[in-house]
This record gives structure tokens, sequence and C-alpha cells, in this order.
């Protein structure tokens, strides 16, 4: 299913008369659209461009990425697994909004400063979601770690140290949350084995049957180490 292989994809529909695909910096699938174009039509047209399409996605950062401009109002990006758009607002707070029906969740950001509370506000965030998982899946295992610590780099999406300190780059929640599992039971595991050897893959399946296809978004998607 073409549906499935392009995802994430946005369809923006406007007053144009043609179509047009583009692959943004979050390994995103963007098509431009006519507005009163039938969806088997738009389909049809990305099922010819499939090849093209594919190999663009997996090459990451092209030159039709979308990186943040310096107004970050409208910017929309994948927040774990949803799409989420940020809207300045004159405030002092950050506030979210879960989208329903289908629509976007919203985070509104104060116009001051607003990149770097935004990324504050990620930095936050990821440190929740990923104690929470390392630990529920550290008991699981049944080992521990000494520390986690979430970082802001753009070279990797996370680490295991000598000393099994854990290290996740806050940029991970741009991944989907089936994603996000992996990694975290990927950097456990390299407290059993600290290479990438057979016995350690044997470790990674024992807990994630299925972690190749959630290890696949990292390597379609490693561009969006870039954004913010
Ligand atoms: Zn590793």
């Amino acid at each position: 299913m073409i549906e499935e292989e392009l995802k994430p994809y946005q369809i923006i529909r406007s007053d144009r008369k043609t179509l047009a695909v583009l692959i943004d910096a979050f390994g995103r699938v963007v098509v431009r659209a006519p507005k009163r174009m039938s969806e088997e039509r738009i389909f049809s047209f990305l099922r010819k461009k499939r090849a093209w399409i594919l190999k663009h996605k997996a090459r990451g950062i092209g030159k039709d990425i979308t990186l943040p401009s310096e107004n970050l109002d409208g910017f929309t990006f994948y927040l774990i697994g949803r799409w989420t758009t940020i809207r300045l607002y004159p405030g002092e707070k950050i506030c979210f909004q879960s989208g329903f029906d289908g629509a976007n969740d919203i985070v509104y950001l104060p116009q001051r400063d607003s990149r770097k509370r935004l990324v504050k506000w990620l930095k936050e965030n990821a440190e929740r979601i990923f104690s929470e998982a390392a630990e529920r899946w550290a008991r699981r295992m049944g080992i521990s770690y000494p520390s986690l610590k979430i970082t802001a780099t753009k070279k990797c999406w996370a680490s295991c140290m000598p000393d099994n300190a854990l290290n996740f780059s806050f940029r991970l929640l741009y991944a989907p949350k089936e994603t996000i599992e992996y990694v975290v039971v990927h950097e456990l595991s390299h407290i059993f084995e600290k290479n990438h050897s057979k016995a350690f893959w044997a470790v990674v399946e024992r807990y994630l049957p299925d972690y190749k296809k959630r290890r696949e978004w990292l390597k379609l998607n490693r561009a969006v180490l870039q954004i913010f």
C-alpha cells in the first residue's frame, strides 16, 4: 500500500492546478494538490513517483527540505507520531492542545525567545518520556543504569556509555512511539553487549521481535536531527 509506505505524508490543497510532491526535513512527503482533486488521483500520481519518493525519503536532507524559518509561527512537525503545529502568542507559558478528529496538536509558544523555550520544553518532555520508558524496560529486562541524560546532539539519536549511563537526543521525540521504544531497548541492550554483534541483536530481538520495522524510521529520517 503506497499510503503506508509514504507515511508520514501530508496533503495540502490549494487553488493550484497541478500536483507537486516534495520531501521535507522530517522525511515527510508533502503533496500539493488542487482543491477538488480526488484522493484516488493523488495516490495514482504518487504511485507513479514511488521510486523517486522513496529514494529521496531515504536520503534525508535534500534540496527540498523545509527547515523552520526564524518565525516559528505555523511550523508543523511530527511529535511522537502526531502532527503538531506551532502557534506563537503574546503569553508567557507554553500550552499544549491536543487536536481532535484528525486535527493537528497545537503548541502555543510565547513570542519572546520562542525557539529557546521550545527546545527547553522539548527537552523536559523528552526527559519525562525517556525516563519512563527506560525504567519500564529496565525492570522488564532485569537491569539497571546509573543515569539518563537528555542531549541536544545532532550527530546521533542516543548512546550508552561504558559505565551504562544513557544519553538520548531530545530530537527522538520527532519519531513515532514504537521507534522511541526501540531506541530505549537498543541502548539498554548495550548493558548486556557493548557492541553491535549478533549476540547484541539477539537481545534486542528477544524484547522487540519487530525491531527492524521500528528501526526503519531512524534510517529514513536522519534529517530531522537538524531541526531546532
Ligand atoms: Zn548501538
